[in-house]
This record gives C-alpha cells, structure tokens and sequence, in this order.
C-alpha cells in the first residue's frame, strides 16, 4: 500500500518499510534513517538519558518538530538541569 511521508512529502510503499517504528508518523526510509542519525545528534546534543521519563518526552519533541508536526525552536538544554560527567 503506498503512503505519503510526512517529512519529504514522497509517497513510499509500505512494503518497503524496514521499521515498523517509522509509522508512527507516516515517514519513508530514507527520513526515517536520517531521523535516527539526527536523534543520535539531539541526544548526545542534550545530553539525554532514555531511562529518564522527562528526556524521552524531550526526544519526542524533536521528534515532533522534525516531521513537521511542531514548529521548531530552540534546543534547550538539559530539561532538568542534572550535573552530571561525561565518563
Ligand atoms: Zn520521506
């Protein structure tokens, strides 16, 4: 079945979805590979810990605001301002 991806605006077939996680969004290989790599980015960038309620949620904006569902704004930091080292 041919979808429509949110982020390019391409239509895909679902047949070629690798990731079932993709569809959350209507979302094509190609973006949703480059979301992984760019999620890596805003993780490493923020400092995020998936174990951490607070920071998935933070991820899932970015998330949001790259497939275009929220508008974009500055990456904040650290949402609970933790210290923490980088060992
Ligand atoms: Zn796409």
């Amino acid at each position: 079945m041919s979808k429509t991806c949110m982020k390019c605006g391409k239509d895909f077939d679902d047949s070629s979805i690798l990731d079932q996680m993709s569809q959350k969004y209507p979302s094509c290989p190609t973006c949703w590979a480059e979301w992984n790599t760019y999620s890596v980015m805003v993780i490493n960038e923020l400092r995020l810990d998936m174990s951490l309620p607070e920071h998935r949620k933070a991820l899932r904006k970015h998330e949001r605001m790259f497939f275009g569902l929220e508008k974009p704004e500055e990456l904040q930091k650290n949402p609970d301002k933790r210290e923490q080292d980088d060992s």
